[in-house]
């Protein structure tokens, strides 16, 4: 896991757990060299960081990466055009403060965000899976939803990558780089979710509907000076049937 980088001494813990299985097999552990337990000074102790804010592009961390413990993360003015994957790997966070992941329903213990006069057209896709106590989305240029006029990138039929990667995401078949091709293992962990439950990756049906906020935040700052709390989200469909049977209920 690159996410959660792990620091010791290899030879020292190498040692302690040779030491854990001697003493699980009711063995005499006093054979090996345990290093003594000298305290640790403060120096050698770092405080985990739970906090970051930056505020320009320069200080936006491109070769490093993010620190795991992170709970607050702030990045204003960096002129962003969209925010790298590494962030959903921040799992403790619990503030963020920037425009939108793909993915960002991942973040489940999230409950403050602030993505507030940004450029975002409309939310993405799994924005509902948030379950937030305060959201401020204040001066977007949200577009206006139309059902009726979707982006149709459905191939029929359907190409045999598309059907096997459908069928690995909707039966959970383990994969992994071991095992296929690295842009195809982002493929799939991208996939997207039809209203029915089926995963599609490149072949879909995509409109944006229109979410009342309250779904997903206690506490809702208003979208625009006309007192909204819509927000139109990205919204797909694994099929013609699907987005009819979606119409028929909404439209018919
Ligand atoms: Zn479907």
């Amino acid at each position: 896991q690159p996410c959660v980088p792990l620091q010791a001494n290899v030879i020292n813990l190498k040692t302690f757990l040779s030491a854990v299985r001697l003493a699980h097999q009711g063995n005499d552990t006093s054979v090996l060299p345990l290093s003594p337990l000298v305290p640790a000074k403060n120096s050698d102790v770092e405080k985990p960081k739970t906090k970051m804010i930056i505020t320009s592009r320069r200080d936006y961390p491109l070769t490093k990466s993010f620190p795991f413990s992170l709970e607050h993360l702030q990045t204003s003015y960096c002129k962003l055009a969209r925010i790298d994957s590494r962030v959903l790997c921040l799992r403790r966070l619990r503030k963020l403060d920037l425009s939108l992941p793909c993915r960002i329903g991942q973040l489940s213990r999230l409950r403050f965000l602030s993505a507030a006069r940004n450029k975002l057209p409309f939310l993405p896709w799994d924005f509902r899976n948030l379950s937030l106590e305060n959201l401020d989305l204040f001066g977007n240029p949200f577009e206006q939803p139309n059902p009726l006029v979707p982006n149709i990138q459905l191939k029929i039929p359907l190409t045999l990558l598309e059907c096997a990667a459908r069928a690995t995401v909707n039966h959970r078949i383990p994969y992994g780089c071991h095992l296929l091709p690295s842009h195809l293992c982002k493929d799939l962990e991208v996939a997207k979710t039809c209203r029915c439950g089926s995963a599609c990756l490149s072949s879909f049906i995509q409109i944006t509907v229109t979410m009342n906020l309250h779904h997903v935040a206690h506490t809702v700052v208003l979208v625009d000076n006309m007192g909204g709390t819509d927000a139109p989200v990205l919204c797909y469909f694994c099929s013609l049937h699907c987005y009819s049977q979606f119409l028929d209920r909404h439209h018919g």
